[in-house]
């Protein structure tokens, strides 16, 4: 099925009342039969619901229609994208061990990575995602993910994401990529051979600024990179939290099996069913909505990149971006809403800012409705100066998130800022 169709269907079955829109299961618990149903459930000897912090039916078909639009083979819902980066990051790291990581991520991942992980004792190495073949420098024993952006926020570099699965691939390290920016409608990168997609749901999924939320999806047959792999023996030795149970021996999809049993179980940073279902509501129209986004922004940069004031602009579907090839390899049908211009200066970045009607001045993307966002003094402000230099964020960096409003009418609000 094509993804307009999955996007609307792929996850659920109606129940006996033939409901046409997903039910909300407002549940924080579900009765057994049984005792012994009841200990089937808990060691996995049948699936089922057991509370709501491990699964929900609502969530279950947000978890199964984004692993089918992601050409997944299995989800993880969780209560925002940080946590869904966390639970992936921790689900291969442990105490002493290394992530390869982008320096070119949202400023949430790169303080996760620099400094909380660190007081874990997880390190991370970051490397340059316009030079993949820096990775193979920084790989030891230790090194157990790479992480990084297949659009990078706010600067919206390509991932050349071939060239990274290959590094890791040779090494049988296990690709972590945030598709947030992307959405699953415009890249899927499990094609390109990574083993787990991460989403902020927040963004382009529920699309109206409604709810926050993540995701974790993993491809199919991940197991067979794990299970003789000495970097994962938490996957492929028992694992006495829960009696003994070897992950790649389930038959399951592994990598979210543990996130949930370990991570939702311990740290329980589940996703609400109401936004689950705000999430399903999204899906149905992001196929439109990202094709949209996508016509509209490539319209307001080619107006910036002709505008005096303007230094530089960021989108890699500009005929003059030097993403532009890798834009076509792996954002074929659009490269999204997201993109960033500079104006020189932090008091032109301030004027102009300030100066936008239509534009709403908020630390988000992926609305319908328009947005502008100064990084450095919002998403990337807890960067060092050199940090910033290396995300590609600069005091006159102004980032934005076309909505769905009329192109013309963005671009004439963009206009009047920037000649006030
Ligand atoms: N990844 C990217 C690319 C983001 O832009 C964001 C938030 O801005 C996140 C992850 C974090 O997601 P959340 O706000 O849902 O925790």
């Amino acid at each position: 099925m094509e993804k307009e169709t999955l996007a609307i269907h792929s996850g659920y079955i109606k129940d006996a009342q033939g409901t046409m829109a997903v039910p909300i299961y407002q549940t924080t618990a579900y009765q057994f039969k049984d005792i012994e149903h009841a200990g089937n459930l808990f060691s996995l000897k049948e699936l089922g619901n057991i509370y709501t912090r491990l699964n929900n039916p609502t969530t279950d078909v947000f978890e199964k229609r984004v692993a089918s639009l992601e050409n997944g083979a299995g989800a993880l819902a969780t209560a925002s994208g940080m946590s869904a980066i966390t639970y992936s990051i921790m689900n291969v790291a442990e105490s002493g061990d290394n992530i390869i990581a982008s320096s070119k991520l949202y400023g949430g991942s790169l303080t996760l990575l620099t400094h909380t992980l660190k007081r874990f004792g997880i390190e991370a190495r970051f490397f340059d995602i316009e030079h993949p073949a820096h990775i193979e420098k920084l790989i030891d024993e230790n090194t157990k993910g790479i992480f990084f952006e297949s659009l990078s926020n706010p600067t919206t570099t390509v991932a050349d994401i071939d060239a990274i699965s290959e590094i890791a691939n040779r090494y049988n390290i296990i690709t972590i990529v945030d598709n947030t920016v992307a959405s699953p409608m415009l890249c899927n990168p499990i094609d390109f051979g990574v083993d787990i997609v991460v989403h902020s749901a927040s963004k382009y999924i529920t699309g109206q600024g409604l709810a926050i939320g993540g995701a974790i999806i993993e491809r199919e047959n991940l197991v067979e990179k794990i299970k003789e792999n000495p970097r994962y023996p938490q996957f492929n030795t028992p694992d006495v939290s829960y009696h003994g149970l070897v992950y790649v021996d389930t038959g399951l999809p592994l990598f979210t099996l543990r996130a949930r049993l370990l991570f939702l179980r311990d740290m329980g940073a589940a996703l609400a069913p109401f936004n689950s279902w705000l999430f399903i509501q999204g899906l149905e129209t992001l196929p439109l909505r990202m094709k949209q986004h996508s016509e509209s922004a490539l319209q307001v940069a080619e107006f910036l990149e002709n505008h005096p004031k303007v230094k530089l602009v960021n989108y890699p579907k500009l005929d003059s971006s030097k993403y532009r090839v890798l834009a076509d390899k792996y954002l074929e049908n659009g490269a999204s809403g997201l993109m960033s211009f500079d104006v020189g200066s932090y008091e032109d970045a301030t004027k102009i800012v300030n100066s936008v009607e239509i534009f709403t001045l908020v630390a988000n993307i992926g609305d319908s409705k328009s947005i502008i966002t100064h990084p450095a003094s919002t998403t990337h402000q807890q960067l060092s100066d050199s940090e910033m230099v290396e995300a590609g964020v600069s005091k006159g960096l102004i980032r934005l998130s076309i909505g769905l409003e009329n192109a013309n009418d963005l671009i004439n609000d963009l206009k009047q800022a920037l000649e006030n």
